[in-house]
């Protein structure tokens, strides 16, 4: 069934030239007991190997069952070696760090046997060579007869045709190696057994056939065989490790190294660490950079007034150094008024304000100078009330103050989302009582953090309140008060003009009367901010907006448009005025001004460029000019933020790199003192792929298992580094590790360690399975 032809395999070493196979020609049977015979270095093993696919012919052809091997793939090999061959060697070669079930299994873990039949046929094995009480040790407990039984167990367990058994009882004691005989000899009833010897009685005792080997030559066969000539019947069945397997052949090999492996995972994990810490920090650290700077944008927003401040024009003013010789003073104006420009706020302005990027700024705040017609029921009578804050007592008789107090101008118009959401006041500002808006005619009452109101605000709503008198929070909570449009407000008298209506039930539930509510007080949320919005009642320039488009066209608008005198005292007036009355009566839409808010100094900048662009090409006096109260605050903070991230991230990298190479070098040795193993897995028909796989999936386990106890370790850091910074600088939670970077690290930590491994991996998988197996 086995057949040699002309086998030659030369070696060179330097000078020297051994010829291991010098044209060796042998035929076996199917069935026999072979025993050879000869001295050291004669070429008995090489043979062995040549004959097991462990070693490859220079020359020459091996026949199997009539077919040549001349063309076989690696792959062939293999799966010979698994299927068709069974190995025992002197030193037993089991593998120390599995059990001994799993030493027989592994021939067939590698072929993909199912567990349960691969069990069965492992203990049938042990049983069969007499074992079967120790079937549950570990090799390392065993005699040195009881791993050779081992051993035999494991070659036969897939049950292959052909045993090569090399100097089996070699390391025996003669007891002991009769027995063991004795068991290959019964073993060789249903299979070709060849087995190298050098003790010439036990061969002569055991075998059918003795043949005697010297200097790579067959000088004598006791029983010669004459292969017929036979057609090809080969079969194979091809061999392949699973990925799991692998994971617990290299996680049985780390188990049995536990100190060396805490080490590796505890010194691979340092980059790991740094970079973690590092992360988390930086993160803290934007963190509240990001908050100082919306919070810093919150109080100084991008305004748009009326008039801004050239301040272009005021650079280029014109102050000279030498005296005038002329004999006549000159009047002129002042650098400061030059530079006062007039802002045209038109319609198209203001859409162009609206088109601003929303990433940029979500908030904008329109603010008109429209006044309110209030109205609220106090203690069953109606009385007209106001926003304002001034003094209702002291007794101004200017006659515009007069009618501002009675038009309700007052009160702080917080910005809203452009899509109408409330991340303004949800973010800058803590509900005490009640519930953020969610309408235009809900309100808020603004207090300071002391939780004190201007007492003119609350005198203004109508409340009859001392000084330091408190007020409950539901007194104030909930309270309606009516919005009355002009028409239904103000009545015209016989004499052309027009006052207030007397009666202020009526006009309280007329038609055109909208009813607001106090939906909460708000307080401001951080320490360190002030002044966003004045304390007193705050509404949405969505109400504003909602009062113009009501009063417009009021009767008393188009009567003050088309009269030259004060409509409401009969008073005549100049030009400015007469804006001044048309805009309380919300009979002019340019508003007073507009806020921007962008979250950080960079978008800031973004919308800064934005506003500059609409100023290009326009002549100077249709350019708008703005007013950047944030723009004196550095935002070098946010720059400098990132570079130090940037430096120590780069540092902590080369940590990493550095243990990735030394994961490299340790998987190096694993594979220098596992050379043995790879012999064995090769005997047994693992591929250079499983080889590969077994090394890779050490490091797997080592590359996560760094990853890991590093994200932990960082993460237990961050609670003393905390604890640090925050009796050093006063903030709190600085350090905090963010859970995707914690798992990109793990991700990261694992790919390194499997990279650096891989190499070597594969120079384990590229190792020579006959040198292997010589290797001690
Ligand atoms: P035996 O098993 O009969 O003692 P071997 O088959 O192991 O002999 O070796 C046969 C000859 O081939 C010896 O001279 C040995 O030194 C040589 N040899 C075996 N393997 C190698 C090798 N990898 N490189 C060089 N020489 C080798
Ligand atoms: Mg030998």
């Amino acid at each position: 069934m086995l057949e040699l032809k002309h086998i030659k395999k030369y070696y060179h070493v330097g000078d020297t030239l051994t010829k291991a196979q010098d044209d060796v020609s042998v035929a076996f049977r199917q069935q026999e007991f072979v025993a050879i015979l000869g001295p050291s270095g004669s070429g008995k093993t090489t043979m062995l190997n040549i004959i097991g696919g462990l070693d490859r012919y220079d020359s020459g052809d091996l026949l199997i069952n009539g077919k040549s091997t001349k063309d076989f793939k690696d792959a062939d090999w293999d799966a010979y070696r698994n299927n068709s061959v069974g190995f025992i060697f002197q030193s037993y070669n089991l593998i120390s760090h599995l059990s001994i079930m799993e030493n027989v299994e592994m021939g067939m873990t590698l072929s993909g046997v199912p567990a349960a039949e691969k069990k069965r046929r492992a203990e049938d094995a042990l049983i069969r060579i007499g074992l079967k009480d120790h079937m549950h040790k570990n090799p390392s407990q065993l005699s040195g007869g009881q791993m050779q039984r081992v051993a035999i167990a494991r070659a036969i367990a897939n049950d292959p045709e052909i045993l090569l058994a090399d100097e089996p009882t070699g390391a025996l004691d003669s007891e002991t190696s009769e027995e063991i005989m004795k068991l290959i000899k019964d073993l060789s009833r249903e299979r070709l057994v060849i087995m190298v010897t050098h003790n010439p009685a036990l061969a002569h005792k055991y075998a059918d056939r003795v043949i005697e080997f010297a200097d790579g030559k067959i000088e004598h066969d006791s029983n010669p065989h004459v292969e017929h000539e036979k057609t090809d019947q080969f079969k194979l069945n091809h061999t392949k490790m699973s990925y799991f397997t692998a994971l617990r052949l290299s996680f049985n090999n780390i188990r049995t190294k536990k100190g060396r492996t805490f080490l590796t995972v505890f010194a691979s994990s340092i980059g790991i660490i740094g970079i973690a810490v590092v992360l988390a920090l930086s993160n803290g650290f934007q963190k509240q950079i990001n908050k100082t700077q919306s919070e810093a944008m919150a109080s100084m927003p991008v305004t748009i007034s009326q008039t801004g401040t050239d301040t272009s024009a005021m650079m280029t003013g014109t102050s000279t150094k030498t005296f005038a010789k002329t004999k006549q003073v000159t009047a002129a104006k002042s650098d400061a008024e030059k530079a006062q420009h007039v802002n045209k706020l038109t319609a198209s302005y203001l859409s162009y304000i609206n088109k601003l990027p929303k990433a940029d700024a979500k908030n904008i705040a329109v603010t008109y100078g429209t006044g309110m017609n209030l109205v609220r029921k106090v203690d069953g009578t109606y009385k007209s009330v106001s926003f304002s804050t001034t003094n209702p007592d002291s007794k101004t008789i200017n006659a515009q103050a007069m009618m501002a107090a009675s038009t309700g101008i007052g009160g702080t118009v917080y910005p809203i989302d452009r899509d109408g959401g409330q991340s303004f006041l949800k973010t800058y500002y803590k509900v005490i009582a009640g519930k953020y808006p969610t309408q235009a005619t809900d309100i808020v009452l603004v207090i300071n953090k002391d939780n004190t109101v201007d007492i003119n605000a609350l005198k203004n709503l109508g409340f009859d309140v001392s000084e330091n008198q408190k007020l409950d929070f539901s007194d104030l909570v909930g309270t309606k008060i009516q919005l009355v449009a002009n028409d239904d407000y103000y009545q015209k008298l016989p004499t052309g003009t027009y006052m207030p209506s007397q009666d202020l039930a009526k006009v309280a539930t007329a038609s055109g009367t909208k009813t607001l509510t106090i939906s909460g007080i708000i307080r401001v949320r951080s320490k360190n901010s002030d002044g966003l919005l004045a304390s007193g009642i705050a509404y949405s320039a969505a109400l504003t907006k909602q009062v113009l488009n009501a009063n417009a066209d009021s009767a008393i608008v188009t009567a003050q448009k088309a009269a030259a005198t004060n409509v409401i005292t009969g008073q005549s007036m100049d030009a400015a005025t007469k804006t001044a009355i048309l805009t309380s009566l919300g009979g002019n839409d340019t508003p007073t001004s507009i806020q921007i808010y962008p979250t950080s100094f960079k978008l800031k900048d973004k919308v800064l460029d934005y506003l500059d662009k609409y100023n290009k090409g326009k002549a100077k006096a249709d350019r708008v000019i703005y007013t950047d109260l944030a723009g004196t605050v550095s935002d070098m903070t946010g720059g400098l933020m990132d570079a130090i991230t940037y430096v120590l991230v780069a540092f902590a990298g080369i940590s990493l790199v550095t243990s990735m190479i030394m994961i490299a070098i340790i998987t190096y040795t694993s594979v220098l003192e596992r050379t043995k193993e790879i012999g064995v897995l090769k005997a047994l028909g693992a591929r250079k792929k499983d080889i590969t796989r077994v090394f890779d999936a050490e490091t797997l386990i080592l590359g996560f298992g760094a990853g890991v106890f590093g994200i932990v370790v960082a993460w237990a850091l961050t609670f003393p580094i905390n604890a640090v910074l925050l009796s050093v600088t006063g903030l709190s939670g600085v350090a905090v590790l963010n859970p995707v970077h914690a798992i990109v690290l793990v991700l990261i930590s694992t790919v390194l360690t499997i990279l650096g491994g891989h190499v070597p991996a594969r120079m384990a998988a590229k190792k020579d399975a006959a040198i292997a197996l010589r290797a001690e």
